[in-house]
């Protein structure tokens, strides 16, 4: 696979349509299971902080960028990354998959209530989509609630608890899925519930959709600071090449 390292973590350059080829082509001869991370540059600022992390981190199959900043990063280094997956689009992509294929899907993470509620909300959208269980991501997130989880079958499994959390979750526990999809997809199910909007297509399609949330939400504003500080790690690698 053709990957871009950025600052040490491998990003695999891969489109949407390559991608979702190979989840079907996962489901037709499932070899073990897939893990999913979706990068941004506090999920790779975060690897440079705690090596146990990192381990976790690129223990994923796949590392995908999940926004603008992963993307700027890797034209400075002067390997431009094609396209980038954002956590709840790749969420999506994943939902609408599973609904055509007849695949269940299982929704771990927020606050209680919410998974459910994005549970209801996918259903109404993906008519006749394979719902396998919701849990939210406070009450247990222990060896208990993972059994539970797998002993559900489920195909797909969106954790959506945050960085780091999130992939430390899936690399402890991924081996009781053998042949699922698991995806760290970080905020997106207070979204799909609808408890919180996410930035409108304008914002979305113009690479804004990091200032969309810092003005809609500024308590963020103290982890944006990590993007420029990621942007000088990066610039920085490039020149001591
Ligand atoms: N969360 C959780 N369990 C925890 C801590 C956080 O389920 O112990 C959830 C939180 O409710 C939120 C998500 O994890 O739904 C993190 O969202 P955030 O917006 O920080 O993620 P991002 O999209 O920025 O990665």
């Amino acid at each position: 696979m053709d990957e871009i390292k950025i600052l040490d973590v491998p990003i695999a350059n891969i489109n949407k349509v390559e991608l979702l080829q190979e989840i079907d082509d996962h489901f037709q001869m499932p070899d073990g299971n897939l893990f999913f991370v979706t990068a941004n540059p506090e999920i790779i600022m975060m690897t440079k902080d705690s090596t146990s992390y990192k381990e976790a981190v690129t223990s994923a199959d796949y590392i995908v960028a999940d926004g603008i900043g992963v993307l700027i990063a890797s034209k400075i280094l002067r390997a431009p990354l094609r396209e980038k997956l954002p956590g709840y689009e790749l969420m999506h992509d994943f939902l609408a998959y599973a609904n055509r294929h007849g695949k269940t899907v299982y929704f771990f993470g927020a606050k209680p209530g919410v998974a459910e509620q994005a549970a209801k909300n996918a259903k109404a959208e993906y008519r006749g989509l394979k719902v396998a269980g919701y849990m939210d991501g406070y009450t247990n997130k222990g060896p208990l609630v993972a059994s539970e989880i797998a002993e559900t079958k489920p195909d797909f499994v969106f954790v959506a608890m945050g960085a780091p959390l999130q992939e430390r979750w899936i690399a402890k526990y991924k081996d009781l899925f053998p042949t699922s999809v698991l995806v760290g997809v970080g905020g997106s199910l207070d979204v799909l519930s609808g408890n919180v909007k996410r930035a409108p297509k304008f914002w979305t399609s113009n690479n804004l959709e990091w200032l969309y949330r810092l003005l809609t939400q500024p308590t963020r504003a103290g982890r944006m600071m990590k993007i420029p500080i990621f942007l000088m790690h990066v610039v920085k690698e490039r020149f001591s090449k």
